[in-house]
């Protein structure tokens, strides 16, 4: 295989979809798992599509997911500059080239006329399209004879340049996914390739960009399919090896109906893009939902890529290891939120109780708790399995950092009964005994407590867990207990039988 040059081109037109992060991991496991180069090229010839900060998130998403760019706007590299807009010069010549080549026209056809010619179409059940069939008929170079275009030039009319697009002919390419297509140009129109405003369209940037740049395999959305056939006779008309190609299938929306679209994730509850937008219309980001990037980038790998075994869980150089196009498949891919957070949940789980204190010790601080270390470790143990994420462990454990507020109406209708009070008041006279108050120690006291008056187990534990929890959830209450502390028990006994029992 000759030198691996891959590269990912978004486009700064907002934030980077989930589609396009996993486009972009494609291309870097490719490139790491044959040693090649992983290229970022930003694809901004669409001045009016552009939005500001866009840039700029594409490439914090990238750096959180942990794909490192070779070449880019950052980093440099021996084919820049790699953003489409500083090379604003290079692809004019590209464009007149095809013109001399006979391959490309100018095309004078105001915005209007062709906006008219498109509705009368429409009225007639017909699609317009700016093919053979028209082109004579239209104000293009190929129509007027040379002085009259010419003229047209030199008054500094205003023209694109469209290519000539061959007539009735069957375009052959092979695709690594998808396998040896043909597409007749009957169905394809003359395609724009310079604008009047001076930029090229993304067909010719894209094209001249892919050979000046020497990128080796092309590995983009299945969105692009479409425009392929036009990308092969490009680098047929220029005299240039095109590169290979292969097009990656859709993800589709949790119910499989549609692609995965910017709007789904708001709509749905989960977050479609990597990172917090902060731009204008706001949107959630898996960082900032509380996702490891390992984990992020664990989930998308295989939605779309079949590893050909059992394994589930890979770090990044597992994926690169294992990675191979072949194994990338034709149909969509549903993507499902309950999959993202168990790989969550997964990466959590093999942790260990002093990284995830850690980060939540993070947590804790920005809500004005300071807990050292030790004690959130203990914490974490207690509640590690029933979470997927940090966030999560303070639903499962604010009780230990603040008393109840209020008790479980239901849970006190049903488990407080007329003698909760003395039976906890007794049960605490016990706990205020204890000079060890660990579970080991207090649990085996109040179980013989218990069995020697031939109490409830259950009436006194539901009450007990009441008073110091509030509800009847958390960990074993013994653990509970010990954790907060004899003063701090003690004094949830007592508010909770004064208020209780009134
Ligand atoms: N700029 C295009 C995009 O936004 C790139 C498509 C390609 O990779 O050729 O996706």
């Amino acid at each position: 295989m000759k030198q691996v040059r891959v590269r990912f081109a978004p486009s700064p037109t907002g934030p980077l979809h989930i589609g396009g992060v996993r486009t972009a991991l494609y291309n870097y496991l490719f490139a790491k798992k044959n040693s090649g180069t992983f290229i970022l090229r930003i694809e901004d010839t669409d001045q009016a599509r552009f939005v500001e900060g866009a840039e700029e998130y594409i490439m914090e998403s990238l750096e959180w997911c942990g794909i490192i760019v070779d070449e880019g706007i950052r980093e440099g590299g021996n084919y820049g500059p790699y953003r489409q807009s500083d090379r604003k010069t290079i692809y004019r010549q590209y464009a007149d080239n095809l013109i001399d080549k006979g391959d490309a026209y100018y095309a004078f056809d105001t915005p209007e006329k062709l906006e008219t010619l498109r509705r009368e179409s429409e009225k007639a059940g017909k699609t317009f399209i700016y093919n053979a069939e028209v082109r004579e008929k239209l104000i293009n170079s190929v129509s007027l004879k040379e002085p009259e275009w010419r003229e047209k030039l030199d008054k500094g009319e205003p023209y694109v340049i469209r290519y000539k697009m061959p007539y009735n002919e069957d375009i052959r390419f092979d695709d690594i996914i998808r396998g040896h297509i043909v597409v007749n140009t009957g169905t394809l129109d003359d395609k724009v390739l310079f604008k009047s405003d001076g930029m090229p369209t993304y067909h010719l940037a894209n094209i001249v960009d892919d050979h000046l740049m020497k990128i080796s395999h092309v590995i983009r959305g299945e969105e692009w399919l479409p425009s392929l056939p036009l990308h092969i006779l490009l680098y047929r008309s220029f005299g240039w090896d095109p590169p290979l190609f292969a097009h990656l299938p859709l993800l589709l929306k949790p119910d499989g109906k549609g692609k995965l679209s910017k709007r789904d994730g708001d709509k749905m509850g989960f977050p479609v893009f990597p990172l917090f937008w902060p731009y204008g219309e706001t949107s959630k980001g898996y960082r900032e939902d509380g996702y490891y990037p390992d984990s992020f980038i664990n989930m998308l790998a295989l939605l779309g890529w079949n590893p050909g075994t059992e394994q589930e869980l890979f770090s990044m150089d597992e994926l690169i290891n294992s990675f191979s196009i072949d194994r990338v498949g034709k149909s969509g891919s549903r993507f499902d939120p309950e999959k993202a957070k168990w790989f969550n949940h997964q990466y959590l789980q093999s942790k260990t109780n002093t990284q995830i204190a850690i980060e939540f010790r993070e947590f804790l601080r920005a809500r004005g708790y300071h807990v050292d270390i030790i004690r959130l470790e203990s914490l974490v143990g207690m509640v590690k399995e029933r979470v997927s994420f940090v966030k999560d462990i303070w639903e499962q454990t604010d009780f230990f950092f603040k008393a109840p507020e209020i008790y479980d109406q239901e849970v006190v209708k049903k488990r407080w009964k007329e003698d909760s009070s003395r039976l906890l008041m007794e049960l605490r006279s016990l706990l205020e005994k204890a000079t060890d108050f660990s579970a080991s120690a207090t649990e085996p006291v109040i179980k013989v407590w218990i069995e020697k008056n031939g109490y409830n187990t259950g009436e006194i534990m539901n009450a007990f867990r009441l008073v110091i929890v509030g509800a009847l959830r958390g960990p074993h209450i013994f653990d509970i207990i010990s954790w907060i502390g004899k003063d701090e028990t003690l004094k949830r006994i007592d508010t909770g039988v004064a208020l209780l029992s009134k």
